[in-house]
């Protein structure tokens, strides 16, 4: 049995000149469990050639959907971002990370703190029924440096609110918080400063950060996350992972090459 499935490309959509996002169809032997990532990638010259993606979609969802970085040169993304509907993309069979909610002791509110793709497995999570179902409010903070880069997001938290299903839930639950740090918004600003600061809590007229009752999931840059967690971490937050649930939990958006 090969360690891939092989996939049609469905549609594409292209976002930014960095950003697109495509869906794909999903064998039905494929599980994953919402907010998880699995290799997937381009067989290239008779070989694969993988990098580690989330899954925008969720586990209940027929078809599988991923929201893309275009790096210049990157070996991957330069020739994924031609990918067209009918092409075959590589998703390798087991999916793994550490942003599920079992990861996470009980709590009241779900923070979610991303930038740029990070936002991916967040896309995967609001739409799990079961994460409305344990908390009672979730806030969904997506930076970005330009306004442009939200566009993703912002076109999903929309289609979301549209849904018969979802709508509901989103009114009664779901906080969007989108920011931008180079240009003028009516968010600004580092999601850090936006903690520690309590704006983003002011903002959007909440408590601010209470250890018990938040919990907190993070993708994003290698250096947003370490300064994320040396904050928790001074507020007594602990972090989860699959064998001991915790606080919070995090998973890199890329590695530094
Ligand atoms: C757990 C995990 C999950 C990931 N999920 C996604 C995802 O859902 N979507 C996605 O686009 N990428 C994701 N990535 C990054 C992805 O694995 C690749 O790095 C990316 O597709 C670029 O591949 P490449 O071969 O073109 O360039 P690479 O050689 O892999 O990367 C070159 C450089 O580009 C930069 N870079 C790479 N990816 C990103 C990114 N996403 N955002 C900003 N800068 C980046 C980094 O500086 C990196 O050193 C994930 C990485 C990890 C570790």
């Amino acid at each position: 049995m090969s360690a891939f499935y092989r996939e049609k490309v469905l549609s594409v959509r292209h976002w930014t000149d960095t950003l697109f996002s495509f869906r794909a169809t999903r064998d039905s032997g494929f599980r994953f469990q919402n907010g998880q990532f699995a290799m997937i990638g381009l067989e290239v010259e008779g070989r694969p050639l993988l990098r580690a993606y989330s899954m925008a979609s969720a586990n209940h969802e027929e078809e599988l959907e991923f929201f893309s970085i275009k790096v210049p040169n990157g070996p991957l993304t330069s020739k994924l971002q031609k990918i067209r509907e009918g092409d075959e993309i590589l998703v390798g069979r087991k999916a793994t990370g550490t942003l599920i909610t079992d990861n996470l002791i009980p709590g009241k509110r779900l923070l979610l703190l991303s930038t740029g793709t990070g936002l991916a497995p967040f896309a995967s999570l609001i739409k799990d029924p079961d994460v409305y179902e344990r908390y009672e409010t979730i806030v969904l903070v997506h930076g970005c440096r330009q306004v442009s880069e939200l566009a993703y997001g912002e076109d999903l938290v929309a289609t979301l609110r549209d849904d018969e299903l979802f709508g509901p839930l989103l009114s009664e639950k779901l906080m969007y918080y989108p920011t931008v740090t180079r240009e003028p918004f009516r968010n600004r600003g580092r999601i850090t400063d936006l903690i520690s600061s309590e704006q983003l809590f002011n903002d959007i007229h909440q408590s601010p950060l209470n250890i018990d009752t938040d919990r907190i999931m993070m993708c994003g840059s290698p250096g947003m996350l370490e300064e994320l967690k040396v904050m928790f971490e001074s507020g007594g937050f602990i972090e989860g992972s699959g064998n001991k649930p915790g606080h919070f939990v995090i998973e890199k958006a890329f590695v530094e090459r």
